[in-house]
């Protein structure tokens, strides 16, 4: 089955395209069906998630995956949330994974000791087999790290030099894809939302 994905991320493509090819799944990116990005105006993670795959439905006719993911730091009251794509335009520098993370070492500087540097990275993600699906899959999925005082590892892409976690001694950027996939918040998201699938899209037919 081929599946639209709601987003132009090469990084999560590559994540979910491996994490369902079990399910026999061919993800296509929504910029290879010439689909613009959907406004995501919504407060909330599933509330953008669901904004995302129905666009993505609607203009391709095809089923829909969306993932709307964000980071939730405890010392600023699980801001930014939603908007932490757009993290570091809020102190004047581009919009970036790079600027992102400068802009979110500088807001930490004065905050001190592991627990108060936790954080979670959240990913929600959301099926629908149309756009008028009402009954949309919906997957959550979330890790919780420490953010580190500076960048740590080359692999992966966002905040992942600067997601450690305390049961590896390392960030996800340390660490090697198929464990990254294994311990993320989108693998586990993913990996509920493979079940969802299965039970609900690929489910066995009826025996009477
Ligand atoms: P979005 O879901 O693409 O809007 O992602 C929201 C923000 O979270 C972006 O700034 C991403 O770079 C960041 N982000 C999403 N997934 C990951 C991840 O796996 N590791 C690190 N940062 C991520």
């Amino acid at each position: 089955m081929k599946i639209v994905l709601a987003s132009n991320n090469a990084g999560k493509l590559a994540e979910l395209q491996t994490l369902f090819a079990p399910l026999g799944m061919t993800l296509v990116r929504q910029s290879e069906l010439n689909i613009p990005e959907a406004a995501e105006p919504f407060k909330t993670f599933v509330e953008n998630a669901l904004a995302k795959a129905r666009h993505a439905a609607q203009l391709s006719g095809m089923p829909a995956l969306a993932d709307d993911a964000g980071l939730c730091v405890d010392a600023f009251g699980g801001q930014p949330g939603v908007d932490t794509a757009y993290y570091a335009t809020r102190f004047g520098y581009p919009k970036g994974d790079d600027t992102n993370v400068t802009a979110l070492l500088e807001q930490m500087q004065g905050v001190q000791g592991a627990e108060q540097r936790r954080a979670a990275m959240v990913s929600t993600l959301v099926a629908l087999r149309s756009a008028d699906d009402p009954e949309p899959l919906i997957a959550v999925g979330r890790v919780v790290v420490q953010i580190t005082p500076e960048r740590r590892g080359t692999n992966g892409f966002g905040f992942d030099p600067v997601m450690f976690l305390p049961e590896f001694g390392k960030t996800f950027a340390e660490l090697p894809p198929e464990v990254k996939n294994a311990n993320s918040h989108r693998g586990r998201a993913a990996q509920a939302m493979l079940a969802l699938m299965r039970e609900r899209w690929f489910e066995p037919p009826l025996t009477v």
